[in-house]
């Protein structure tokens, strides 16, 4: 498929290149990487996205240049998708007219595109893009190196998630060969937040449930407003309630301004947490997924706490 890939984008001259929205590492670096090797191929391109890039990715190279927009403006011969499961999750209108290439790593990744390569097996969409410049005879530099570094470290929670094997460590050997800097990755992702994120971490901790192996805390929209946080604040919040010793499932649920709820689930391997998001609409990685329900946020967290406890575990 990738070659199938690349022979639609030797066809074809101008590119937006898209991820979902509420971007995260791997959404950012595959689609920043992905538009420095599309230029490097003599392609034009832009990545134009519905959120703005989190502050932990600002120094990303080329991240000052995303569009930030809510529709597909302008003229393109082709647009590509990275990192996201569907079209939808993207926010951006138009892309339905557009002839579309789906790169994806998601379990529930779904052949949308028109062109659709869905390798659930790489550890992120990065992996997928890193093998698209090689395949295509492409040099890595420093910057693109960077970029899916990012995205690799990311995705896999800084190597621990299920799935990091050998060529993990093969491929981020081959990124830091062609100049991605571990230590100044590590940095902007790990010590580049808003004091604002730390706030709404105490009151989240301070809101912690237990019950057998499951874990679960919220943050209210009033805390969020409160504490003057982003959307973005809340991204791996709920690792902190992972990271107790007997927790197998951690659920971190959130009010959003229109009254739904969001939920990220995370998992340590023994329960499948895509599955429970699919239940909803949503969906993700075995160990790590995310949903959108219907509140009050209590209702919400019932509706997860029954398919998760052990007399109703969908498992
Ligand atoms: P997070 O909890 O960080 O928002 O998301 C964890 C994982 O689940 C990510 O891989 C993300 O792409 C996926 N995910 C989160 N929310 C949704 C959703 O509403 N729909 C789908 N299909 N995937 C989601």
């Amino acid at each position: 498929m990738l070659k199938e890939v690349l022979t639609q984008i030797e066809r074809r001259n101008r590119f937006l290149l898209t991820s979902h929205a509420r971007p995260d590492g791997d959404a950012i670096g595959s689609a920043l990487a992905c538009c420095q090797i599309l230029r490097s191929m003599g392609k034009e391109a832009e990545v134009v996205l519905s959120d703005a890039v989190p502050r932990i990715y600002q120094s990303l190279p080329f991240a000052d240049k995303v569009v930030r927009s809510e529709r597909v403006n302008g003229e393109y011969d082709a647009a590509i998708i990275l990192e996201c499961d569907s079209i939808q999750r993207t926010r951006l209108e138009g892309l339905e007219n557009q002839f579309v290439i789906n790169i994806d790593h998601h379990l529930s990744g779904r052949p949308f595109g028109d062109v659709n390569w869905i390798d659930p097996k790489a550890v992120a969409t990065a992996e997928m893009v890193y093998r698209m410049a090689r395949e295509a005879g492409i040099n890595v530099s420093p910057e693109i190196a960077t970029c899916l570094y990012t995205g690799v470290l990311t995705d896999t929670g800084s190597f621990v998630f299920d799935g990091t094997n050998e060529r993990t460590f093969a491929l981020a050997r081959e990124l830091v060969l062609s100049g991605a800097d571990p230590a100044k990755c590590a940095r902007n992702v790990y010590f580049g937040h808003s004091t604002a994120k730390m706030r709404l971490l105490g009151a989240a901790l301070s809101h912690l449930e237990r019950e057998g192996s499951l874990a679960w805390f919220w943050v209210t929209q009033e805390e969020m407003e409160r504490f003057h946080a982003k959307e973005e604040d809340c991204e791996g919040l709920v690792n902190y309630a992972l990271s107790i010793h007997d927790v197998q499932v951690a659920i971190l649920l959130r009010e959003i301004p229109d009254g739904r709820i969001r939920a990220s689930l995370r998992s340590k391997g023994e329960v499948n947490v895509a599955k429970v998001a699919e239940r909803f609409g949503g969906g993700g990685h075995e160990c790590a997924s995310g949903c959108s329900l219907d509140g009050p946020l209590q209702d919400s967290l019932s509706r997860i706490l029954a398919l998760l406890r052990p007399s109703e575990s969908i498992q």
